[in-house]
């Protein structure tokens, strides 16, 4: 067990190091943040913040020195400079990095633990894409294998000769690197499946929530869920369970889902804590945050059920002004805002989470 007093290094400066950070501040440890940007508003919260670059393995080694554990908030950190880490532990164990920074890779992992995936080819050129697509079919989406969130680096292709628009040819012509061709799959609703696995293999499930997102983004998350998605969640907690298991996981650790008529068909994971379980904070008894800090110190996790009847989360996107006084007038409401400067079009700015009792 990591003590209270020592010190958690978190890579990654955005929102979710905010949460995690101030979550490891309850219980009494420091946190110590790492990222490229100089604004991280997780920095702003913790006791030490580095700001260098992913590759620069003096800085990263400094970091090490400085922390008893190491975790991530964001799942596209490069593997190969956490060498530097040296003798500190990095967890989730950076395989589960590396198996979910490759869509290619991922769905492939997922596949061979028996999860249902849409249909997908690998593509790395025109040509490719032109047999994907008389292979699978349209309509389709065209993701960047790496790199891509909320929705960036995705083309939907509604009918093949969508193939030969301009923007995709600008795209090839960019150079763009590996990319993928999915099947776009009919589903009556998105869920994802949130669970925290302890160091001692204990494994916790938060219940599954809803999710809506528009534009790639992620709008709305709700618990109970829709019957559907109900009626999906065993099948689906069993998988990311064989997830979690594969990985020798440790930490939050969330898979996204469509609830389809033959089942649950596997999108995406996160090996971090993620938006979807931001309603955790107030709407179940341990939070997504708390539990994952508990487990990389390998302290026990806490109880993961509902603290009110229902919970719903909205995110605060862009540069939308609100009436936040309006909002905090509720009392069933509670809000999030993340102190980030600028704001800008799809920009995630803070969410409010509004409890049913
Ligand atoms: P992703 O970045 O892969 O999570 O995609 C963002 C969102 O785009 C998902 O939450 C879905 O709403 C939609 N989407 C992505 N891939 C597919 C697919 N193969 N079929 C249907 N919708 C998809």
């Amino acid at each position: 067990m990591i003590p209270p007093g020592e010190t958690i290094g978190i890579l990654g400066g955005g929102q979710l190091g905010r949460m995690l950070a101030m979550a490891a501040a309850q219980l009494g440890y420091r946190c110590h943040i790492y990222a490229p940007e100089a604004d991280s508003i997780a920095a702003e919260v913790s006791a030490a913040f580095t700001c260098a670059g992913w590759d620069d393995v003096a800085a990263m080694a400094r970091f090490a020195a400085d922390c008893a554990v190491v975790t991530y908030e964001f799942e596209n950190v490069p593997v190969a400079p956490l060498a530097a880490l040296g003798g500190v532990p990095l967890l989730a164990h950076p395989r589960a990095l590396e198996t979910a920074q490759d869509r290619l890779s991922e769905k492939r992992f997922i596949a061979g633990l028996g999860g249902r995936t849409a249909p997908y080819a690998p593509v790395d050129s025109p040509a490719d894409l032109a047999r994907a697509i008389a292979a699978i079919g349209a309509p389709g989406i065209l993701k960047t294998r790496r790199d891509g969130y909320d929705g960036k680096g995705q083309w939907r292709i509604m009918a093949p000769a969508d193939a030969e628009s301009a923007d995709l040819a600008a795209l090839f012509a960019g150079k763009p690197g590996p990319l993928i061709y999915e099947g776009l799959v009919r589903f009556e609703a998105e869920f994802s499946v949130l669970l925290c696995r302890g160091r001692d293999g204990d494994i916790r499930f938060w219940d599954t929530p809803g999710n809506r997102h528009e534009s790639g983004i992620l709008m709305h998350s709700a618990v109970p869920a829709a019957a559907g998605v109900q009626a999906q969640a065993a099948e689906a907690r069993a998988l990311a369970a064989g997830v979690a298991e594969a990985l020798g996981y440790v930490g939050v650790l969330t898979l996204e889902f469509f609830a389809a008529a033959g089942g649950p068909v596997f999108n995406e994971m996160a090996p971090r804590v993620h938006n979807s379980g931001h309603w955790t904070i107030e709407g179940a008894l341990t939070s997504q945050f708390e539990n994952h800090v508990r487990a990389i110190c390998g302290l026990p996790l806490g109880d993961t059920a509902l603290a009110a009847r229902g919970v719903e989360m909205r995110n605060v996107i862009g540069d939308a002004a609100e009436d936040w006084a309006g909002i905090l007038a509720d009392p069933c409401n509670h809000l999030h805002l993340y102190g980030k400067a600028a704001a800008r079009p799809g920009r995630k700015m803070g969410h409010v989470t509004r409890l049913t009792l």
